[in-house]
């Protein structure tokens, strides 16, 4: 496994692997989430380059920047046990030279749920990602459904921007106890760790009633805020049920939805969701 920094040593190894290419950008502290991207990439892939930014631009100014946990060594060696065959790790400096000032922004798409309430933080996300397609030039990249509409707003933006790229989403990753995995539980002391679950049996719960039967948006979004209100230590930031592709929010009767929240747990910004669907028995 190569581990590159500049950006010329990245495009000259880049132009010697074998395609397609499988690419995975993340911004480390890598977990099972992030190794699940990469094992499928390997597997449907000849290469598998995973990239490791910690990109400032997403970050809103009152964030978690500085504070966003890193291990490079550990990193490292899970990928390497994964059988990535390339990491890129440049620095902020290669990302954004000096006199930077040209960024890609995706418009509706953003502006709900995680764009409403961390302005800016999408086109700090399309930004970087539209340059780590340009450079790696991937024929597939692999991203989470754990960030719903993140992986909605880079399909959005491939096809906008034409980018030969195939983006492939992949399940969500949880503890046993069903929290959804992230670098930010790290943050989370004992008490909130046990609290974190709320998230996912919110989730579950609409889920259930949706089962039974239930169809209506608001009700959805009903069940989902009182299991949270449930938890004291919970704080809930949105609860959503919107449409899978454009992310608007629903009312009335649904057939598919996506349904989604942002949750404090003391200062930790947790986020959760899970897509349900009326399939219909033949
Ligand atoms: P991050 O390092 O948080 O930017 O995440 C990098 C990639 O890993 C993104 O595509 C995330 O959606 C994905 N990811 C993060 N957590 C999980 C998880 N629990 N399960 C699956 N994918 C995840």
């Amino acid at each position: 496994m190569q581990t590159l920094t500049s950006l010329p040593d990245l495009r000259a190894a880049r132009a010697a692997l074998p395609e397609p290419v499988g690419f995975v950008p993340t911004m480390g502290f890598l977990h099972e989430g992030h190794i699940s991207l990469a094992r499928r990439a390997r597997a449907e892939c000849a290469s598998v380059v995973v990239s490791i930014f910690v990109n400032p631009t997403q970050f809103g100014p009152k964030e978690d920047l500085a504070a966003y946990p890193r291990d490079l060594p550990r990193d490292l060696a899970l990928l390497e046990s994964a059988g990535v065959d390339l990491v890129w790790t440049p620095t902020p400096e290669v990302m954004y030279p000096p006199g930077f000032q040209t960024w890609v922004a995706a418009e509706a798409i953003t502006q709900p749920l995680e764009g409403g309430m961390r302005p800016g933080h999408f086109r700090g996300v399309t930004t970087v990602v539209a340059k780590l397609f340009n450079v790696v030039q991937p024929q597939k990249a692999y991203f989470g459904q754990k960030d719903a509409q993140q992986a909605a707003v880079i399909r959005r933006m491939t096809e906008d921007l034409n980018f030969p790229i195939e983006i492939v989403v992949c399940p969500t990753m949880r503890e046993p106890d069903g929290l959804a995995m992230s670098s930010r539980n790290t943050y989370l002391n004992p008490e909130e760790r046990r609290a974190a679950t709320v998230l996912n049996r919110a989730l579950s719960a609409a889920e259930t009633v949706f089962a039974a039967g239930e169809r209506d948006a608001g009700r959805l979004r009903q069940v989902m805020s009182e299991t949270l209100a449930a938890e004291p230590l919970a704080r809930p930031q949105y609860v959503s049920c919107a449409d899978p592709e454009t992310l608007a929010e629903l009312n009335g009767p649904i057939e598919r939805a996506l349904l989604s929240m942002a949750v404090f747990m003391g200062k930790t910004r947790l986020i959760d969701n899970r897509v349900i669907e009326n399939v219909r028995k033949i």
